[in-house]
């Protein structure tokens, strides 16, 4: 279990501890990284490859594959874990680089093969509104649906276009379950990439984390199909969506990918009673802009309602955007003063502490409910879940009493 990050780097939200990786190692193929048991043995073509035989306990039968009718090429698979519904011929693997056909089947590579785990505070994910002030026990493999250009997790969540071996361990459900216990937290996050592309390892450790009395929260970026969504609903509590944009052209342009998928996940996730908040990384110049930050309150207020919570968050130059500067404070401030203007009521600036927007406030009467610092909460004003001067009782999961911390 890695507990830091590299030295010298600031701790922000939903960024994964650091993970080694040797650059020297050289990939099996041209033009991608490759899993244990992935390639075919000597003499076979990637095409030829059976089921797995069980020697590697990462590649198992994967859940919501389904046969393909190719007029082509028979033995073809669509996966529809995500709203990418890749085709995949025999042999091939999807764009989130960890799901593949072999022999005629779709096989997850990354079952158990975590890469990144830690229990760190739930402010963190980033959720203020759900278990406030408790621990989460974040788990990831490696592989994302989306190649965002600039994703902060990258050496995990593009490993595959990357050419990036990073470092990983066999973990199974329950050992994961076992050491989130023994860490004292109080759910487990699935977390860092996105938690789609290993649905069958999250969907096994969160029954057992049910059962252990643990919550499970999922940090996504929303693109889960209907059917990876009904799979997981009984055994979600929280989901923190990645809301990029609110608009097609920068899902399409930035993090390959469309908006619309996005926006009808948000709205199931609401109906389906699971507590939601919202990220939103502004990037300069990329969605920056006023107006469609106007727009997006406007969405999130009549899609998902008001007293959702939206974290605005400073981007740090990273990945392939790594000449632009830093979100400035002052665009943060005035992208949370514009959402409040639309009518948002639980507006939150993170990665900026210079702003000071990390506060809760009553949705009614405007009292201080809820004070944070650092990740951590170090006022609770909260009486029984209510304002103690107007008595509105605040939305959100686990604010009858106050943590034990504070
Ligand atoms: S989870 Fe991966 S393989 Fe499945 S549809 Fe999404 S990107 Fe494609």
């Amino acid at each position: 279990m890695d507990d830091t990050n590299s030295p010298g780097r600031r701790e922000t939200f939903t960024k994964a501890p650091s993970v080694p990786f040797d650059p020297t190692a050289t990939p099996p193929t041209p033009v991608r990284a490759a899993f244990p048991g992935e390639q075919p043995p000597p003499g076979l073509r990637v095409e030829d490859l059976g089921p797995a035989d069980g020697a590697q306990p990462n590649i198992r039968p994967a859940v919501l594959g389904e046969p393909f009718d190719d007029p082509f090429v028979s033995g073809s698979v669509r996966c529809i874990a995500c709203a990418h519904r890749c085709v995949l011929r025999p042999g091939r693997i999807g764009i989130c680089g960890v799901r593949q056909n072999r022999g005629g089947s779709l096989y997850t590579l990354v079952y158990g093969q975590v890469v990144a785990s830690r229990a760190e505070p739930i402010e963190k994910k980033p959720f203020f509104h759900f278990l406030p002030g408790s621990t989460a026990y974040s788990v990831a493999t490696q592989g994302c649906n989306f190649h965002c250009a600039y994703c902060q997790n990258w050496e995990i969540s593009q490993a595959h276009r990357e050419r990036v071996v990073p470092e990983s361990r066999f973990v199974l459900p329950e050992t994961a379950v076992s050491e989130a216990v023994r860490a004292g937290v109080r759910s487990v996050a699935y977390t860092y990439v996105e938690p789609t592309v290993f649905i069958e390892y999250a969907l096994d450790t969160m029954a057992r984390a049910h059962a252990a009395g643990l919550r499970n929260v999922f940090v996504t970026n929303g693109y889960e199909s209907p059917e990876a969504l009904d799979l997981l609903g009984p055994l979600l509590d929280a989901a923190n969506v990645d809301l990029k944009a609110a608009n097609d052209g920068f899902y399409r342009r930035v993090c390959g990918a469309q908006w619309e998928p996005v926006r009808d996940t948000l709205v199931a996730i609401k109906e389906r009673g699971i507590w939601l908040e919202l990220t939103t990384l502004i990037v300069p110049g990329l969605n920056d802009d006023r107006g469609e930050l106007r727009a997006m309150a406007e969405w999130i207020a009549a899609a998902v309602g008001p007293e959702t919570p939206w974290h605005l968050t400073r981007f740090q130059p990273a990945y392939r955007l790594p000449g632009l500067e830093p979100t400035p404070a002052a665009t943060l401030v005035e992208a949370a003063a514009i959402a409040r203007e639309v009518g948002l009521r639980h507006v939150y600036v993170g990665n900026a502490p210079e702003a000071e927007c990390a506060v809760t406030l009553c949705a009614d009467c405007g009292a201080r409910l809820i004070d944070r610092a650092d990740f951590a909460v170090t006022e609770w004003r909260l009486v029984r879940g209510r304002c103690p001067r107007c008595n509105r009782s605040l939305a959100g999961v686990g604010l009858e009493a106050a943590p034990a911390a504070v």
